[in-house]
């Protein structure tokens, strides 16, 4: 009793005053972070799995403060969109990832997809498109070869008006990609309205079918969807050759995880391309 009471007292400290001091703290800290330049972008390679050859790669924030330590997407980027500083970062983002695909065009990787994460702020604020088709003409990044991944949440609202968002959006060329699909609640046929171009399986889906039974996997029913509406499937957070050779013969196509590599600064992706067989 003694300890749920203390673990009360500490939620009702934290929600009540550190918590709201420790979110002004960082979004100014952030702030500071986007003019200082202490951001930077990593590429994760994702790879065929039939193959293991690298097919392209997913674009992901790093912030590493001043005195070295790194602060992690998951905590600062919820306090990016609730101050709109993500508006300024996700394009930063875009605009980075899009000039290393241009430049991974020319150094002969022409095969090869990017994938960028975009948060439901950022893709609801009403100068997106401008923002994107502005920054594809300026890199000169070919769009076809570019994937926006927005998470599943963002595709569960007022699903007409973001049908038709997305109709727009894929009007200039970009796939898309439902990021962390399985964690939300979207019925089928509104998935099958939203003609994503590929589905992406949660880590959590990925990290259990090692134990689940043969049919009774998550993983394994979003690969299957994915296959009847012909979207492409990704797994993600493979870890050990066991997940891969599972989700090899349930027949997924594409995977991305530690497995095969960790996110890495651009001037190592190259090198990696190339000794990976692309
Ligand atoms: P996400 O989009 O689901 O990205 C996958 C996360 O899983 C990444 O974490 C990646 O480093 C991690 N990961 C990849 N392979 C493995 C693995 O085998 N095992 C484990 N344990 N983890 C693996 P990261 O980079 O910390 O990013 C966390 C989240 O932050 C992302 O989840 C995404 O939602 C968000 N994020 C990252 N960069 C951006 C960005 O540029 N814009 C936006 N809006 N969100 C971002
Ligand atoms: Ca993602
Ligand atoms: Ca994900
Ligand atoms: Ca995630």
């Amino acid at each position: 009793a003694k300890l749920l009471q203390r673990a009360g007292h500490f939620y009702f400290t934290r929600s009540m005053g550190v918590d709201i001091r420790e979110r002004v703290r960082m979004m100014h800290a952030l702030r500071t972070a986007i003019d200082e330049q202490e951001m930077f972008v990593v590429y994760q390679p994702q790879i065929d799995l039939a193959t293991r050859r690298p097919v392209g790669a997913e674009a992901l924030l790093r912030w590493k403060t001043k005195d070295g330590s790194f602060i992690p997407p998951d905590r600062f980027i919820p306090i990016a969109e609730f101050s709109g500083l993500i508006i300024k970062i996700g394009e930063r983002v875009l605009r980075e990832a899009c000039r290393e695909l241009t430049r991974l065009q020319a150094l002969g990787f022409t095969d090869f997809t990017m994938s960028i994460n975009v948060s439901q702020v950022q893709f609801r604020h009403p100068r997106f498109l401008d923002m994107l088709t502005g920054v594809l003409a300026e890199t000169g990044a070919p769009a076809s070869h570019i994937e926006l991944e927005i998470t599943e949440s963002i595709a569960m609202d007022d699903p007409d008006v973001l049908i038709d968002l997305l109709g727009q959006i894929k009007q200039t060329g970009v796939c898309i990609a439902i990021d962390d699909f399985g964690t939300g609640f979207s019925s089928l046929s509104y998935l099958q309205r939203l003609q994503a171009d590929r589905l992406k399986i949660d880590r959590i889906f990925v990290t259990e079918i090692t134990s689940a039974s043969r049919g009774s996997s998550i993983a394994e029913m979003v690969i299957q969807l994915g296959r009847n509406l012909g979207m492409s499937v990704v797994a993600e957070g493979v870890e050990d050759e066991r997940q891969a050779a599972i989700l090899s013969s349930l027949g997924c196509p594409l995977a991305q995880g530690y497995l095969f590599a960790r996110p890495m600064p651009f001037e190592q992706l190259a090198g990696w391309l190339k000794e990976n067989g692309v």
